[in-house]
């Protein structure tokens, strides 16, 4: 008899897992692939992106199989000086729906393709039922979700008119929507980050002429990579010490020390992530708490860089003085007869500013929230119970084997979560360097079936064997 696996996801994960299965399967396994049609095998980063946004890892470091990083520079047999270089994200898309089509040709299992969103998941006696946006619905014996992050909430403090007014762009990466901001607008931009970055470059692209400015809690741009990368640094033992006995202190005192001490910090936050899923793993709830409140803004900014390119761009666009990025919190944004009036409030500041914009972008990345979000398939399986949020707004609780924890607590044999929405159970999951490892070590999981010795994790435990 074969088993039915169903993948919600067609993205990276969604690719990865699907050329697992292709290596890993026998005849009597079928897979179906279920994913957007517009970005399917590419997912959200690298089906939507645009000629002008870059990876943020050196091309010589994505290869898709966790034992070859260099596959991706090798596919577009890159020169030793290319394979540092930060390729167009379009490119690692083609390179990621490449690698989807020689793992169905090349499979022994079926995998079949789903070009269609999976709205709702319900639990059978044995297995489950995905209904598709397009009517149809299949049962599996398993599933994985592989949905990626999710989309981001609307903003608090936006009146219902300006909500749906095509003045605001809640989601910059639907489509063409930034060609409706016209070249001389006053644009005010909601986060600072990655999205931010895409968008002011996306802007600049098109001949931009009016005044960006950009608004977060700290006002903190991503970080540069350099040119060429620093050597690879071993971590001294009393910062591996402190990271074994996941003693929070000593590893941010050690970790500034060692930085201070060097000519680049960035090898230290290099050094640092081979043992990050560890140490989060072993923080209590209030540390993981802590550290999102005081060190979240600093930890991002140093850990998700950009390349240099990107960076001078950025940097070109703030010394001329068209794009201005603040530490404060937009507090309410209205449309009224005369245009777009926001009100915001400047870290530190007693007191609010009122400013006209002729268009809001929300910029504020992509979601991880469970709790709140409205995501068709994703806020049905919290409705019916299938699955719990993570309490701190990342992703969703998993047991020690990779299944998903339904709302009371227990784990749902055969359902299985990989991406970003396993933040919370390992915080460093959401670029390819961890997710290729994560599909690899998934998909042996799920072929061998749910296991009563993984199922049965320990109480309070929420973390992967990763
Ligand atoms: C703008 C951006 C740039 C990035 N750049 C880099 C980078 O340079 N290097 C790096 O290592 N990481 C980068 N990342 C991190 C990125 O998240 C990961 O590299 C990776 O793409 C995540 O893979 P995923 O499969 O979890 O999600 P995705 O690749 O986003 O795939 C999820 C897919 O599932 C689909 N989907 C969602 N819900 C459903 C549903 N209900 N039914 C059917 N399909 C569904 C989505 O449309 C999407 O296609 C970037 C992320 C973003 C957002």
């Amino acid at each position: 008899m074969s088993t039915h696996i169903a993948v919600i996801g067609a993205g990276f994960c969604g690719a990865a897992l699907a050329r697992e299965f292709s290596r890993q399967a026998g005849a009597d396994i079928r897979i179906t692939l279920v994913g957007m049609a517009e970005s399917f095998g590419a997912g959200v980063a690298y089906g939507a992106a645009r000629p002008e946004h870059l990876l943020n890892v050196r091309a010589k470091d994505l290869g898709i199989d966790p034992d070859h990083p260099g596959g991706f520079a090798d596919a577009l047999r890159l020169s030793e000086s290319g394979r540092l270089d930060f390729l167009p994200r379009l490119a690692y898309g083609d390179y990621l729906r490449g690698e989807l089509e020689q793992a169905i040709a090349a499979s022994t299992a079926t995998i079949e393709r789903q070009p269609h969103e999976a709205i709702a998941l319900e639990r059978e006696r044995h297995g489950f039922r995905t209904f598709l946006a397009n009517g149809d619905v299949f049962h599996s014996d398993r599933v994985v979700l592989a949905v990626g992050a999710l989309a981001p909430q609307s903003l608090a403090g936006i009146g219902p008119r300006l909500s749906v007014h095509p003045r605001y762009i809640g989601w910059p990466w639907q489509g063409d929507v930034l060609d409706r901001i016209d070249a001389d607008a006053d644009v005010l931009i909601v986060g600072a980050g990655l999205t931010m970055i895409d968008v002011a470059l996306s802007l600049r692209t098109r001949g931009h002429r009016g005044r960006l400015r950009a608004i977060s809690r700290r006002g903190l741009p991503p970080q540069a990579h350099l040119r060429r990368p620093g050597a690879p640094l071993e971590l001294p033992p009393h910062l591996l010490r402190a990271f074994r006995d996941a003693d929070l202190g000593a590893v941010v005192r050690g970790v500034r020390q060692l930085a201070a001490r060097l000519d680049d910090w960035r090898r230290v936050i290099d050094a640092l992530r081979p043992h990050l899923q560890p140490l989060w793993r072993a923080l209590e709830p209030q540390q993981r708490a802590s550290f999102l409140r005081h060190l979240r803004p600093y930890w991002e900014v140093a850990r998700h860089r950009v390349a240099p390119a990107v960076s001078d761009q950025i940097e070109q666009m703030r010394a001329s003085g068209q794009l201005d990025i603040r530490a404060a919190r937009l507090l309410r944004a209205r449309w009224v007869p005369d245009g777009l009036e926001t009100v915001i409030r400047e870290r530190g500041s007693e007191t609010v500013q009122t400013a006209h914009y002729d268009a809001l972008i929300r910029a504020t990345g992509l979601d991880t929230d469970v709790d709140r979000t409205s995501d068709p398939l994703v806020a049905s399986m919290r409705e019916s119970g299938l699955l719990r949020p993570d309490p701190l707004g990342l992703g969703l609780e998993v047991d020690a084997g990779f299944q998903v924890q339904d709302a009371s607590g227990h784990p749902v044999e055969g359902l299985y979560c990989v991406g970003p929405l396993l933040r919370g159970a390992l915080w460093e999951i959401t670029a390819v360097p961890e997710l290729r490892v994560a599909a690899r070590q998934l998909a042996t999981q799920v072929l061998a079936g749910p296991s009563p010795a993984l199922g049965a994790a320990a109480p309070g435990c929420r973390s992967l064997r990763a």
